[in-house]
């Protein structure tokens, strides 16, 4: 059995955000799509399987940035004032034109006119303008995804300034295009070409753990040890039931995904010897199963004392989501008791009770010890008995 997802949250790299997402990269290229597939994802008490890629940078902080360069006009005016029209060029000509000759042409711009396409790109990043934006960056994509001469050697000849915002095209990142990252170019050329993961705070080089696995070896910039095995996204949620981790190749799916794609569902135990039926997660990366329910119970064992009130409900709600179509009875019982407690929770207030009860669940407390748990809840929740 996988620890649950417990590797710090990385600090100065935590996510980078990008409202549109790679479609060649990512299995299902809009978040709406794929909510919609389920009607279980709509419960999603968080962005759900949507992942999102995530700069570290608050949002607000960066759009109240974006905002002041845009009230500043970004100096472009000032720059271009002094340049032929010859010399300029426009993100289009960056994702289309040779490589050779726009890198010859950046060596001969100011620094504030490249610091322009760079805001440019995350503006269109940043998704603000709505469709206009989205369609923009489906363009600039496209373009880039269509030249198959973008190789090793080629991409060597390229302007940094250039090389970023092609990586930033290529993974719709803004992250490479921010001023405190500064990867190496063999880095950025390594994540242009899918030989290293696109998760700035993961870097591992492709394919992770040297994973032969279908999935892995399709080079299309998924990594095993970040992103989800259905949606090929990452995001940095920790110490929770979000993810699930595969017991045989340790690769992760979000719970959101492995639902919607039916990837959870009852059969014969996987245990040695076992002859009941149990919940079970099939694995889209080895096709191989794994138990749940003692999965969501080493993450509760784990994680639960580190949750406040408003995680724990959320945990729940994924737990009560994971069981909603188990048929065998261990499984029914726990969907059961999740609902009654998510039910009972909604206010908001910690209860440590409430854990309690969930983790005699889990510890196969007998029935009789689990009812008097339960009764003493329910009591106190009438406020029969004070807290
Ligand atoms: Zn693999
Ligand atoms: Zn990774
Ligand atoms: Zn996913
Ligand atoms: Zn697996």
């Amino acid at each position: 059995m996988l620890p649950p997802r417990q590797q710090p949250r990385p600090g100065g790299l935590q996510t980078s955000l990008s409202l549109v997402v790679s479609p060649d990269a990512c299995g299902s290229p809009n978040p709406q799509e794929r909510g919609s597939t389920s009607d279980q994802a709509r419960d999603s008490p968080s962005e759900s399987a949507s992942s999102r890629e995530t700069w570290p940078t608050s949002e607000a902080l960066m759009a109240k940035k974006l905002e002041k360069e845009k009230e500043n006009g970004y100096a472009e005016h000032s720059v271009v004032r002094n340049m032929s029209n010859s010399d300029k060029i426009s993100l289009r000509d960056i994702a289309r034109e040779r490589v050779d000759v726009i890198a010859d042409r950046m060596r001969n711009l100011p620094d504030e006119y490249l610091e322009k396409f760079k805001y440019e790109l995350r503006v269109i990043l940043e998704g603000s303008g709505g469709a206009q934006h989205r369609n923009e960056f489906q363009f600039l994509q496209r373009l880039v995804n269509s030249r198959g001469e973008l190789t090793d050697g080629i991409l060597c000849l390229t302007h940094r300034t250039q090389l970023e915002i092609l990586v930033a095209i290529k993974t719709g990142i803004q992250a490479f295009l921010h001023p405190s990252v500064s990867l190496s170019q063999a880095s950025l050329i390594d994540i242009f070409l899918y030989k290293r993961c696109r998760n700035i705070a993961c870097g591992s080089v492709l394919p992770a753990e040297e994973c032969s696995c279908e999935i892995c070896s399709k080079k299309n910039g998924f990594c095993n040890l970040c992103m989800c095995a259905i949606c090929n996204k990452f995001d940095f949620e920790v110490n929770t039931c979000r993810w699930i981790g595969c017991d045989l190749c340790s690769h992760w799916t979000h719970t959101d995904c492995a639902i919607s794609n039916g990837q959870i569902g009852t059969g014969p135990s996987v245990k040695v010897g076992a002859s009941s039926a149990e919940t079970l997660f099939r694995c889209h990366a080895c096709s191989r199963t794994s138990e749940l329910l003692g999965w969501v119970k080493d993450v509760f064992q784990h994680c639960a004392p580190s949750w406040d009130a408003e995680a724990f409900v959320r945990e729940l709600d994924f737990v009560r989501r994971i069981f909603q179509r188990s048929e065998d009875a261990r499984g029914r019982k726990l969907y059961w008791k999740c609902e009654e407690l998510v039910e009972k929770l909604k206010g908001g207030v910690a209860d440590p009770m409430a854990c309690k009860v969930i983790l005699s669940f889990f510890q196969g407390e007998p029935d009789i010890l689990f009812l008097v748990l339960t009764f003493f809840y329910t009591i106190c929740d009438w406020g029969v008995v004070d807290k």
